[in-house]
């Protein structure tokens, strides 16, 4: 069964509520598709506000974050249901920023990939490799370890029904593009370790994006490739050009 292709937007902290209706104003007719899935993952603020100015497109909300627990004494952070009543259908988990940045390791986006699904949304699981690791020709393994540990005590069936998006650290937000076959040997090579891991119904079933840097120019041959799915887009979802992206 051909998989049906999903391309996210990740905004990133940029975008004030404001700012927010009025792109979704200004891509409404350039993201029309039905024969892709279109995602915005937008900063919290902006779920409600994207949530209705999306209404009755065919645009589905994501989030970019949530917090492990469904409530209580943690301030600023945002919780499952949060998302769930506001909205929200997707979660973008383990983004390499929130990696680096907010020092989030496996274990505990392990935790965040299984609350997503207790709440019924739906893990964007992002997964890929420094420039050094490259180099060092460990690209493959890291992103396996990455794999197997966030998906720990994660089923077939849920595994089926999520996305992984590959994304090579030293390719985001820096308009160094992997190349289209370095993109698919990865996205291959994260099947392949699906495969493993659970069995091939379910390796043929997940979805797998590339993100890193995306742009209207490139979307088609990379998309085009057996194993990628879509993209997870940056940068580019931010202007006209993500309707192009969509369009591919
Ligand atoms: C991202 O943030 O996930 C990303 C891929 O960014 P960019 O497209 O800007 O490289």
């Amino acid at each position: 069964m051909a998989r049906r292709k999903i391309i996210a937007g990740n905004w990133k902290m940029n975008m004030t509520p404001s700012q927010a209706v009025a792109l979704c104003a200004e891509l409404k007719d350039l993201v029309k598709s039905d024969s892709v899935d279109v995602v915005y993952c937008v900063p919290a603020i902006d779920i409600v506000p994207v949530a209705q100015a999306v209404k009755g497109t065919n645009v589905q909300v994501g989030a970019e974050n949530l917090y492990i627990e469904d409530k209580g004494a943690y301030t600023g952070e945002i919780s499952a249901p949060m998302l769930v009543d506001a909205g929200v259908k997707f979660v973008i988990i383990g983004h390499s920023e929130r990696r680096e940045y907010f020092k989030e390791d496996d274990a505990f986006l392990n935790k965040k990939v299984k609350k997503a699904f207790e709440a019924g949304l739906t893990p964007i699981l992002c997964c890929g490799e420094t420039l050094e690791q490259r180099e060092m020709g460990v690209t493959m393994d890291w992103i396996r370890l990455q794999i197997k540990s966030d998906l720990v005590g994660i089923t077939a069936d849920q595994v089926k029904s999520m996305v992984i998006a590959y994304e090579p650290i030293w390719a985001i937000g820096t308009g160094k593009t992997a190349t289209t076959e370095q993109a698919e040997e990865v996205c291959k090579g994260i099947r392949e370790c699906i495969a493993e891991i659970y069995d091939q119904a379910t390796a043929d079933a997940v979805r797998i994006q590339y993100g890193g840097s995306v742009n209207a120019g490139n979307a088609a041959e990379l998309f085009a490739q057996p194993d990628i799915d879509g993209g997870l887009v940056g940068g580019a979802s931010l202007k006209a050009d993500f309707g192009k992206i969509v369009n591919y």
